[in-house]
This record gives structure tokens, sequence and C-alpha cells, in this order.
């Protein structure tokens, strides 16, 4: 199994950015890549931001925080993918425009080289279609913020190889993942489970069966979960949560993942939760 030193993480955003955090604080070499320098600056400088904040609160040594902001490399070049064994894409969910970074990837890294991708909604084995290291290309689905949240899907591709999965089981535990191996599916399994969920909750609202809090507060105590599903989809981004909602859809042709309703039309409102002020609950104020 080729051990993993140097890592090149595609996307400077809000997963990008925490993923290079994580691994730059196990030790790792992270080439942090956006298609804009001023993009790799504020990716870095989050980063900064967050661990300033563990020094504060005497978490973290400032020495720690030097040790692991030295370990970030900014990019605007893929070139620099020659010098990696693993690349994690945490580009914008777009097919084509994560199909275009895996053709390029596939041409300039090393053969043995792993392409990885956070993506949360397409297949792993296409995306491995358009490399020819198909074997090589695996899942490694993060949940935000990348820092705190324990879970990392593995996400397998019907053409990846053993090898590839244990070489990123290995970089997980390095990162004190909880890791769970998974087939290359719609949805993987927490959002398939999760999100109908909180399409379910939609419907339940949609039907006037109960009101917002009420819906949340009976998920809260009667079964124990930590927050509502409506107070999450707006945390989520209801447009976030529409949109895995249609892959679902379109990926099992399953009536049971039509989205709600009422979820279609709070998008076309551009009521998308917490991010516009606005979604099932009001932030404005
Ligand atoms: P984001 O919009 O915050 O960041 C995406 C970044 O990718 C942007 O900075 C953008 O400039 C950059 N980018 C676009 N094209 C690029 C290219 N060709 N080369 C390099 N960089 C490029 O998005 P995000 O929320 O960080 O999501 C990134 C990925 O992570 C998506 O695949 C998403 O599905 C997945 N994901 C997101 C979440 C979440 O909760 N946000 C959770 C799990 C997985």
């Amino acid at each position: 199994m080729q051990k993993i030193k140097q890592v090149m993480v595609i996307g400077s955003g809000q997963m990008g950015s925490g993923i290079a955090q994580v691994l730059a604080q196990a030790g790792y070499k992270v080439f942090l890549n956006d298609i804009k320098e001023e993009f790799v600056t504020r990716g870095i400088e989050k980063i900064q931001t967050q661990l300033q904040r563990q020094v504060d609160k005497e978490r973290l040594t400032q020495a720690e925080l030097d040790d692991t902001m030295a370990n970030i490399i900014p990019s605007t070049d893929y070139a620099q993918a020659k010098e990696v064994e693993l690349v994690v894409e945490a580009a914008t969910e777009n097919r084509e425009l994560k199909l275009n970074i895996f053709r390029q990837l596939d041409d300039i890294a090393p053969e043995e080289t792993i392409l990885a991708t956070n993506t949360s909604s397409l297949s792993i084995t296409e995306i491995a279609a358009v490399t020819k290291r198909p074997n090589k290309v695996v899942g490694m689905h993060f949940f935000n913020p990348v820092p705190v949240m324990k879970l990392l899907e593995i996400n397998i591709g019907l053409t990846t190889d053993a090898d590839t999965v244990d070489a990123i089981k290995a970089v997980g535990e390095s990162l004190n993942k909880t890791i769970v191996e998974v087939k290359d599916s719609p949805g993987f399994v927490v959002n398939r489970i999760l999100i109908p969920m909180i399409n379910e909750a939609i419907f339940v609202l949609s039907e006037g069966i109960s009101t917002a809090q009420e819906i949340d507060n009976a998920m809260k105590a009667g079964a124990n979960h930590l927050i509502g599903p409506l107070a999450l989809a707006d945390l989520i981004g209801l447009d976030v949560t529409l949109s895995i909602m249609e892959v679902l859809y379109e990926g099992f042709k399953d009536s049971k993942y039509r989205p709600a309703p009422l979820l279609v039309k709070h998008v076309e409102a551009g009521l998308l939760g917490r991010k516009t002020g606005k979604g099932f609950y009001d932030y404005s104020k």
C-alpha cells in the first residue's frame, strides 16, 4: 500500500478548506488549490481564523498552529499534482466540471496517485471512468464542518480496488475519523436516509399536521435528535436539500423519493434557509 505524505486539495471553499485543515493538522503537506489566488487566500485565512480560536481557548498551542499553517501550500496550478500521492477534489458540485477536473488530473498526477472526490451526489463510478486509473478513483465524503464532524464515508466505485480503499482508510484513521465503507449508490448512506426524513418532515408541515417548531420539537424530544429536521434543512440549505432529493429520485426512479412540493416552492422563492435569512424559520432578526 502506498504511503501518503503529500496531498492536493482541489477547491478551497467550505469543504476544501476544512479538508486541508485536518490533513495539515495531521502532518500531511497540502497543496490547497482553487481557480483564483484570492479564493485560495480566503480558504487559508479561514483555516488560520479557526485555529487561532482554538489557540485562544487553549485547546491548541501557537507552535501547533504554526506547524499546521506551514504544511499548507497555496496553489492555482494543477501541475503541482505531480508531487502528491493523493488528490482530494472538493470543487463545486457540478458533473461536467468534476469530470473535466478528473480528466486533467489524470494526465498530470503520477499513475500511482489516488484521485478522491468529496462529491455528495455524483457517481464515483462515472467519474472513475473518465480516467485511465478507474481502480484508483474513490469517494472521500467528509461532512460539514470537516474539523468537527466525525464521519468519513469511503464511497467505493464499481472499479475502485481494495488497495485504494485501504490507503484511504489509513488516511481517515490518521485524521481520527469514524470510517464507514459504502458502495457507490445515490446518496451513499447518510444522505439517503437523512434527506428523505427531512423531505417527509416538509410533507408533514405542508399537510398542516403540525407547525415547524412542533415538528422539530417532536423529533428532538421523541427521537433524541440534536436538531429538528426543518431547522437542519435550513442549515444545509433548501437548494442543496432539493438537489439531493432529485438525485435520489432520478437515481432510483422511485416515487418514494419525490421532493415535497413545499420544498420546491421555497427554492423557487429563494427562501433557502440560513444563508438567505429565511427558510422554514426566519433568521433576519
Ligand atoms: P464551495 O462553493 O464552498 O467551494 C467550492 C470551491 O471550488 C470554490 O472555491 C470554487 O472556486 C472552487 N472551484 C470551482 N471549480 C474549480 C476548479 N476547476 N478547480 C479548482 N477549484 C474549483 O462548495 P463546498 O460546499 O465546499 O462543496 C464542495 C464539494 O463538497 C461539493 O462536491 C459538495 O457536494 C461536497 N460536499 C459539501 C458539503 C457541504 O455541506 N457544503 C458536505 C459534503 C460534501
